[in-house]
């Protein structure tokens, strides 16, 4: 089946997905393929030494005689201490990597039958599984800033409305994009994310913001004047973060009700793990991102803190 995107993608229909996941012990055989592809592990010492155990929720015990531990495939992961099915996951995973709106709390319970409780925090730790720590940009990088919640009407004060935050991005062409919440799109604060985002040989490309001006000194800066005839003068645009903006807003707009900047930086880790994915194949995309929930965790009482 032809995933939408790119013609070469390989994609899974619902059918597909059906088959591939009927009950919640085939569920848990993939997810012990895609963590340990060479067999099991013991989070708790390394250690490829194991028995099968005879325990409800446990499949493996450990034979290492100083660790002995009884594991699953959901310890040392984002799912650690989670009594959602694997079945569950794995629909819930593959809901996330195809929906390029994001999906909602809501959708997932309906869709799952668990409460919209589980559904939220489930959303929020397969969110927290795209955050992948730091990359670096080249080549040709373009840069901006967005708003994302707040209400509409409520108008500009300086750059950018009252009431929404400001989050700052970075997009290499043909390539990924970097995307950080900000407290203030400061002169300084921007000129931190761009440092410790993008290569100092790049060439990067800007509004006429001020707040960028002192990049002039480190890269090659080129500043596009949205005003003006020379509007995509050439190279001179930044049309590929701004299309990043439009997909993380229209998911926002037609997602997400309920606004809350403490959860914000899950929310954009998640549009903009799944933009740098979307090349793969839709089974190569889950892949990734249960290989990204290794050695992460988030609890419930350090969510609603
Ligand atoms: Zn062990």
């Amino acid at each position: 089946m032809k995933a939408p995107g790119k013609s070469y993608r390989k994609g899974i229909t619902i059918i597909e997905l059906l088959k591939m996941f009927p009950d919640d012990r085939t569920a848990e055989n993939w997810f012990e393929k895609q963590r340990w592809p060479d067999g099991p592990v013991c989070p708790e010492c390394g250690s490829m030494e194991h028995i099968h155990a005879n325990h409800k929720t446990m499949r493996y015990r450990c034979k290492e005689t100083r660790c002995r531990q009884f594991f699953s495939v959901k310890k040392g992961s984002i799912m650690e201490g989670s009594n959602i099915k694997l079945q569950h996951w794995a629909i819930a995973i593959y809901m996330v990597a195809t929906g390029l709106k994001g999906v909602s709390s809501l959708k997932l319970h309906r869709e799952l039958g668990i409460t919209q409780k589980s559904a939220w925090f489930m959303l929020q730790r397969i969110r927290e599984s795209f955050e992948t720590g730091h990359l670096e940009l080249s080549g040709e990088v373009e840069v901006d800033e967005t708003y994302i919640g707040g209400k509409k009407k409520k108008e500009i004060r300086g750059r950018g409305p009252v009431g929404k935050a400001p989050v700052v991005g970075a997009k290499q062409r043909k390539g990924k994009v970097v995307v950080k919440p900000m407290k203030r799109t400061t002169s300084k604060a921007l000129t931190e994310f761009v440092e410790d985002t993008i290569h100092p040989d790049s060439t990067i490309y800007t509004d006429n913001y001020r707040g960028y001006w002192q990049l002039r000194a480190e890269y090659n800066h080129q500043v596009v004047r949205h005003s003006v005839s020379e509007f995509v003068r050439d190279q001179a645009h930044t049309n590929g973060i701004e299309s990043f903006w439009a997909l993380l807003k229209r998911g926002f707009h037609g997602t997400h009700h309920h606004f809350s900047v403490k959860h914000l930086n899950r929310y954009v880790q998640e549009f903009a793990g799944r933009y740098n994915i979307r090349e793969m194949d839709t089974d190569a995309q889950m892949s990734a991102i249960v290989k990204n929930m290794d050695g992460k965790r988030l609890r419930y009482e350090d969510l609603i803190a």
